[in-house]
């Protein structure tokens, strides 16, 4: 029989009651007891309704209070020293790694967060250190393994790796591979504790990666020590988000039970995996995509399953989503707003799962007379065929692009000598476009979302706030303005809203970190721009000084990174309809008497693909597209772009060839070091490196800015430099940007001083 599985399922709930509940209980609000049992809840309904729904192997121990990378820390043991002093049961020393902790005279920072491989999650990146020891620590998989098997179902724990366990953790991960042989004894102890189960799924996304040799023999090391074992639930190493590509044969050759690939990022890699997997294990395919929110092709799916059975026999077989489903909202049941069109051609976590379970029954019986892909034929043929998809003007805009429109006019030196008529002083100075989001503000863009406030209201509302800031911002004597973003909830939704071409849910949210969950538009069709979208504000915020105004807009790769996107087409070229729209609006903006305009990228770098191979591709039309945005203007107008991170070594040259005559980086916390990049490159255009580190409260003194700018001006030529903070300051309150930002423009007199 071909077996229905699942990789994991989302945690939050449909209704967010997980997020709920947490923040309840961090506000004091609920017992530790109340969080929990909304926590059991939780698992309960998402076992029994998979149960239900058909399939087969049902995950346990995916679901995790915060993220499930720090369950797999303390299950190991790995808990840093710092947060020893605090009581390990209870919720206390699990809550201060994720989230830090303060009080009783105390100040503990959290772990680090970082991205989950090139997926929108976040999670805390343990802590290991050379003399560590380990010890099976917690009994979550068992207690949740038993927890699940009252409920009459019998589960398949889900655990991370031991091998992608150390690589994803701090410091370097592959010298820690020398820890094996004390880690490996807490999986076995482990593994002989879930005896009682009869798989244990083993997570080793690192297959995917790049690996070092000394990797790949972990790899073999690890799985030939667990194979050993005489009391262990059969093994399936998941793998996902990629291609094995030059770790197949290993991958294939570990000695365990089953091995899942994902068959949505790297279809290409089916016949190859099926011939060379051995015919005693057991093939996870994973062929419903995890990550994004389409009906999938039930036909073309069963085809490749077919091929699959030629090469291999038909049993042994799982069917499975590519990945865990934590990255799919749950359920589009409850979404009363899409159109019916749109919404018969989507699958969150929930259908994605009938999916599963139909293709297995197709395979069985032979046969497909099912609802389910008659529903799949009509979605594939509407879709392919819907005016709401499908735009003929759009598709010839980019057809007919031509290598003039991703460059600017002149080369960077001409353009720099026209926009010396902007008399800006040496230094400059600006901040990056948001200024703080008050709940008054805040509150009257909910008022007026929800009817309750008129058109003509709000905007009064949001030009007095915006005449406060710029007046303000001319009393300190800022060089560039900005009108503060008031009237924007979040940098992709605003522009989302007012494109052709995209959809908003109203409960298609995904986990982002812990309780933080984001709901990223649908972009469903080819995107155009019916109208200006930015441009009467900036207008408006021109009017009001004679200073230059930037114009605001987010690029065109962040949007498309920050969205579910169409699978009908290639990213890229999704991505190049944005940057016409973009382009639009630029040209709108010049036309508007906007003499700078800032697109921002805070996106670009973690589109990276995960393999280095990859990354030309990518980065070419990256770049290409941010350029068409960009390239409609005069040389005299000025183009900035920002981005909010300081990791540029490896994309640097692609920062080059953006070639936005400034950009605005991160940079205050590393001391100005990740500027080696930027010397380093010679890069020729001007950059403003953040000196004021806008997410700590923490407001920052002015010598401390001289000194840092100071020392911005030993890497960089001073005439290429600005001075702004990190990243927008919409997060901040008034009462720490006003002194903050007075400072800054103290520490960039002082320092124009000295040059
Ligand atoms: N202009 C945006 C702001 O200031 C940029 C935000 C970002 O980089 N994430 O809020
Ligand atoms: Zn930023």
């Amino acid at each position: 029989m071909t077996i229905a599985s699942n990789l994991g399922f989302p945690r939050m709930g449909q209704q967010r009651e997980l997020k709920k509940s947490l923040e309840a209980f961090w506000a004091g609000k609920i017992s530790e007891s109340e969080l929990q049992k909304t926590a059991s809840d939780l698992r309960a309904r998402a076992w029994l309704d998979q149960k239900a729904r058909g399939i087969h192997h049902i995950p346990s121990n995916d679901f995790a209070l915060y993220d499930q990378i720090l369950d797999a820390a303390q299950l190991i043991g790995a808990v840093p020293e710092r947060y020893q002093a605090l009581p390990e049961n209870g919720l206390t020393r699990h809550f201060a790694m994720a989230r830090g902790h303060q009080g009783q005279g105390v100040d503990l920072p959290a772990l680090e967060m970082t991205k989950w491989f090139d997926t929108n999650y976040h999670y805390l990146v343990p802590e290991i250190n050379e003399g560590d020891q380990f010890k099976l620590s917690s009994r979550k998989p068992m207690d949740h393994f038993q927890e699940a098997l009252a409920l009459g179902v019998n589960t398949r724990p889900v655990v991370i790796g031991p091998v992608s366990l150390l690589l994803l953790a701090k410091k370097d991960g592959a010298q820690l591979l020398r820890l094996l042989d004390r880690l490996l004894p807490v999986y076995e102890d482990l593994f002989s504790q879930l005896g009682a189960a009869e798989w244990i799924q083993i997570d080793e996304p690192c297959l995917v990666l790049d690996l070092s040799l000394e990797a790949r023999t972990a790899f073999q090391r690890t799985y030939d020590r667990l194979a050993k074992l005489s009391i262990s639930p059969k093994k399936l190493i998941a793998t996902y988000f990629g291609s094995l590509g030059d770790n197949l044969d290993l991958a294939c050759s570990l000695p365990v039970a089953g091995l899942h690939v994902d068959l949505v990022r790297a279809p290409e890699q089916l016949a190859n995996v099926a011939k060379k997997l051995p015919k005693d294990r057991f093939f996870s395919a994973g062929i419903v995509d995890g990550r994004n929110i389409w009906r999938n092709d039930l036909d073309s799916s069963l085809n490749q399953l077919q091929i699959l059975g030629e090469i291999r026999g038909k049993d042994k077989l799982i069917i499975a989503p590519s990945c865990s489903l934590l990255h799919s909202p749950v359920d589009k049941g409850t979404e009363t707003k899409l159109d019916a069109e749109l919404k018969s051609w989507l699958a969150f976590a929930t259908d994605k799962l009938d999916e599963v379970a139909v293709l297995a029954k197709a395979i069985d019986l032979g046969h497909t007379d099912f609802p389910a892909f008659e529903a799949s034929r009509a979605a594939i043929r509407t879709r392919s065929a819907s005016p709401l998809v499908h735009n003929p003007k759009v598709a010839q805009r980019v057809k007919s692009l031509t290598p003039a429109m991703s460059k600017r006019y002149s080369a960077y030196g001409q353009r720099r000598e026209a926009q010396l008529t902007l008399n800006l002083p040496p230094l400059p100075t600006t901040t990056i476009g948001s200024f703080p989001q008050t709940a008054d503000v805040r509150a009257m863009r909910a008022s007026f979302r929800n009817g309750k406030t008129d058109q003509k209201t709000y905007n009064t509302f949001v030009a007095a706030q915006i005449q406060e800031a710029v007046k303000w911002q001319e009393e300190l004597g800022i060089d560039v303005l900005v009108h503060g973003e008031f009237e924007r909830n979040d940098m992709v939704e605003y522009f989302g809203e007012q494109l052709e071409g995209f959809a908003f849910t109203e409960n298609g949210w995904v986990q982002s970190y812990g309780s933080r969950c984001v709901k990223p538009p649908i972009i469903y069709g080819d995107v155009s721009r019916p109208k200006p979208m930015t441009v009467e504000w900036s207008r408006y915020a021109q009017s009001l000084t004679k200073s230059p105004m930037k114009g605001m807009l987010t690029g065109p790769v962040t949007i498309l990174q920050w969205s579910f996107v169409r699978s009908d087409q290639p990213r890229s070229t999704t991505c190049q309809q944005i940057a016409f729209a973009i382009r639009d609006e630029v040209t709108d903006l010049e036309s508007a008497g906007l003499r700078i305009i800032q697109i921002d990228e805070p996106a670009i770098r973690e589109g990276l693909p995960l393999r280095r191979s990859d990354w030309k591709a990518y980065l070419q039309w990256a770049v290409e597209c941010f350029r068409i945005s960009a390239s409609s203007v005069q040389d005299s107008t000025q183009i900035h772009t920002h981005m909010c991170y300081s990791e540029f070594n490896d994309i640097i040259e692609a920062v080059g060839d953006m070639d936005a005559d400034a950009v605005s980086i991160e940079t205050s916390r590393s001391k100005m070091e990740l500027l080696g990049a930027f010397a380093d490159y010679k890069y020729p255009n001007e950059v403003g490196p953040g000196v004021y580190d806008i997410h700590s409260p923490r407001i920052p003194t002015e010598d401390e800015m001289v000194d840092l700018l100071r020392a911005a001006a030993k890497v960089l030529n001073a005439k290429q430099l600005w001075v702004n903070p990190d990243c927008g300051l919409k997060t901040r309150a008034w009462a720490e940007v006003r002194p903050a930002l007075q400072s800054m423009v103290q520490a960039a007199k002082r320092v124009r001083a000295e040059l």
